[in-house]
């Protein structure tokens, strides 16, 4: 192993995204290093070994499958040199390259870096302190239901991920508790398959419960008992590269895939975002190409939404757990480039920003929550879903916190 590599770009994270930016990167011509911190590439595809539907062209293919199809063409990939089993340690920006230290001690000097390192799952500490098989998240889950012999499930969340597995459970017998604390965030044509099931009984807009007692027969909950627990609590970008980037304002720094927010996390979007990623970093360090290329999608369409003021249940001070407190927020949602709308159309084919203001209040007023910031990361997250935004500005003030000023945080997500 060298102790110092210069190339064009870095790239941290080897799942589909990393490994179809890199496939790209290779064909314009420009160097690449691919940082992987498991051993193997595509490391969290390669435990999904179910059939699924999602990747057009490859109907009934298991995901492990693909991940080894997209690591031997990676392998092989001249221009693209691999770093498993590691990851880097710092991060620093300066005299226009980034250089990275990786555990290995091996220094990476990087034109530019894409962060492509994928999603972590929320598990909170309450439910997975201690591990128990009956206890399950959305990885062990899907690895291992269509082995569980069917009995009393209850799946925690009411996105996606738990109407899918509460159908595809109830399907094969069990009777399954769908808890949410909140309403649907599920697609319509779930949420209305799992209310219609018989096997499928729904606990929406109620607390969660606050611990799981697992034992050998099953885990109880509350004076319930059930025969396995899953909890499907969604997911967030896996914070570790961001952490090493937190101090620089980020020049010729990228994100792919899962790690950019997206609201419906899928390897086909993740490979193209990759290909999406690879153009942009060509177009940055090599600005004549771009000066070039004709600019076909030059109108980027931002919905700005400025001074919307109202009470919300936010805060860890006494006064602010027993009452609502008033805050601001101002938001910006990217619907990437639009084709020019040059007379009055059909409201159905634009984002209505009616439906942005309902969110936010929504989102902000459905539950309490104690900290501010992630009050903003739930807002980004709803905008994010929206259909057609690709990115999405936030800035969330509390208004009388202090007598003397007001206090805000924002944050940006997904592609600006
Ligand atoms: C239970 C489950 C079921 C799913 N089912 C489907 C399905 O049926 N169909 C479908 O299309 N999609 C499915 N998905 C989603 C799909 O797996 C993801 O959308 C896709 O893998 C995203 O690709 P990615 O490259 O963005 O991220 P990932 O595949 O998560 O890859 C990120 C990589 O980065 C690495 N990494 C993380 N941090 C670091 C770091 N600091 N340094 C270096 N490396 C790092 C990780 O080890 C990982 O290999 C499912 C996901 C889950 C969890």
């Amino acid at each position: 192993m060298p102790d110092s590599t210069s190339i064009d770009v870095a790239i941290l994270g080897g799942g589909p995204a990393g490994c179809s930016a890199a496939s790209w990167l290779a064909q314009l011509g420009l160097s690449v290093l691919l940082v992987e911190r498991e051993p193997q590439l595509c490391a969290a595809l390669r435990g999904l070994d179910f059939r699924q539907d999602w990747v057009l062209g490859q109907p009934a293919a298991a995901l492990a499958d693909l991940a080894l199809h997209y690591a031997r063409q990676i392998e092989s990939t001249a221009g693209v040199a691999l770093r498993l089993g590691t990851r880097a340690e710092s991060a620093r920006h300066a005299a226009g390259a980034w250089t990275l230290q990786l555990a290995t001690g091996e220094h990476v000097q990087a034109r530019a870096l894409l962060v492509a390192t994928g999603l972590r799952l929320l598990r909170p500490a309450r439910y997975f302190a201690v591990p128990h098989p009956r206890v399950l998240d959305a990885t062990s889950l899907t690895a291992r239901r269509d082995m569980l012999p069917p009995g009393r499930a209850l799946l925690l969340g009411a996105g996606d991920n738990a109407a899918e597995n509460a159908l595809f459970l109830a399907d094969r017998g069990f009777d399954v508790t769908l808890w949410a604390r909140g309403s649907w965030r599920a697609q319509a044509h779930l949420a209305s398959r799992a209310e219609a099931h018989p096997r499928i009984r729904l606990r929406l807009s109620t607390p969660l419960p606050d611990a799981l007692r697992p034992g050998d027969s099953g885990v109880s909950v509350g004076d319930e008992r059930f025969d396995m627990v899953a909890a499907l609590l969604g997911f967030e970008p896996e914070p570790s590269a961001f952490a090493l980037l937190s101090e620089h304002d980020r020049p010729h720094a990228f994100v792919a895939g899962d790690a950019s927010g997206r609201w419906h996390p899928c390897v086909q979007t993740a490979l193209a975002d990759g290909v999406q990623a690879a153009k942009l970093i060509e177009q940055a360090l090599r600005p004549e190409a771009a000066m070039a290329a004709p600019q076909r999608f030059n109108n980027r369409q931002v919905i700005h939404l400025q001074g919307l003021r109202f009470d919300a249940n936010l805060g860890i001070l006494d006064f602010e757990r027993s009452g609502p407190q008033p805050i601001q927020v101002d938001a910006e949602v990217n619907l990437g480039a639009l084709p020019i709308v040059a007379r009055d159309a059909d409201i159905g084919r634009v984002l209505d920003y009616r439906r942005i203001r309902a969110a936010i209040i929504d989102e902000c007023t459905v539950e309490h929550t104690d900290l501010v910031e992630a009050l903003v990361g739930k807002l980004s997250n709803r905008l994010m879903s929206l259909t057609g935004v690709v990115g999405v500005r936030v800035k969330l003030t509390k208004l009388e916190i202090f007598p003397d000023c007001e206090v805000a945080v924002s944050s940006e997500t997904g592609q600006w």
